[in-house]
């Protein structure tokens, strides 16, 4: 906990139909307004992403995309730019998904040349970061973290400062395992100290894996964690909604 606001981002990842969205959507709009004040948002797959810009207009629920082109516009065959998602008024654009990273190949250098390709198009990078289970268990954590961060330190302070980024270990993502407090809090503080190198120390930085309600009080007791990403807890609006009590 600190002076940042709160951030619940959820991660429909590939779920959903305009039924289901539809009903969790409304779930959303109708859940009481957190006491903690922390902001909800919701990433959706992109043939919805019009659906929860109709469901959430009015809201303060906030809405963004799951990936981003790193190409303005041109010949990309089933890209997205950033100009099309902005069109919408799309505030965020999860870059970096480690499933992103994994199952398609992305390197940090695209990576950063997406978030960039956000900011071009006023849209809020959320910048996911994280370390396998082997990484953690080599002792590489930090220095798994510190090299994906390169590319997007280098953007300089002044584009960092626009971002968020998400710490994600990927053994905590869908596994039912998260990050202790302690273990999250170690890398969070490890993130902030790289981003206040940079010039960038006060933008907020998320905890994703294996998030719930059972869990979220206590990470974000956490002097460097300031919300949550959130994947499979973000799919029934009750659960979603707790995480942010
Ligand atoms: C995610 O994919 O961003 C994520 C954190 O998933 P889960 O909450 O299901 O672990």
């Amino acid at each position: 906990s600190n002076t940042r606001s709160r951030l619940v981002m959820g991660n429909w990842k590939m779920h959903g139909n305009l039924a289901q969205n539809a009903t969790l959507l409304a779930g959303l709009c109708a859940a009481p307004r957190s006491a903690s004040g922390a902001l909800l948002a919701v990433c959706v797959p992109f043939p919805y992403l019009a659906q929860a810009a109709e469901a959430l207009k009015g809201t303060t629920i906030s809405w963004g995309a799951q990936d981003i082109s790193a190409q303005a516009q041109g010949a990309f065959t089933g890209e997205v730019s950033g100009s099309m998602l902005s069109d919408f008024g799309c505030r965020w654009a999860l870059v970096g998904h480690s499933e992103r990273r994994s199952l398609h190949g992305e390197t940090d250098q695209l990576v950063a040349d997406k978030a960039q390709a956000a900011l071009a198009s006023g849209i809020t990078p959320v910048v996911c970061v994280g370390e396998s289970l082997a990484e953690r268990d080599a002792g590489q954590a930090v220095a798994v973290i510190t090299r994906q961060l390169a590319p997007i330190l280098a953007l300089g302070a002044d584009a960092v400062k626009k971002m968020v980024v998400a710490y994600e270990p990927v053994w905590a993502i869908g596994t039912g395992r998260t990050a202790s407090p302690e273990q999250a809090q170690e890398v969070h503080a490890a993130i902030r100290a790289a981003l206040a190198a940079a010039g960038a120390g006060n933008i907020q930085i998320l905890y994703g894996g294996s998030v719930k309600a059972s869990n979220a009080a206590s990470l974000f007791a956490m002097p460097d964690i300031d919300g949550a990403l959130v994947g499979g807890a973000s799919l029934v609006a009750e659960d979603f909604v707790a995480i942010a009590a």
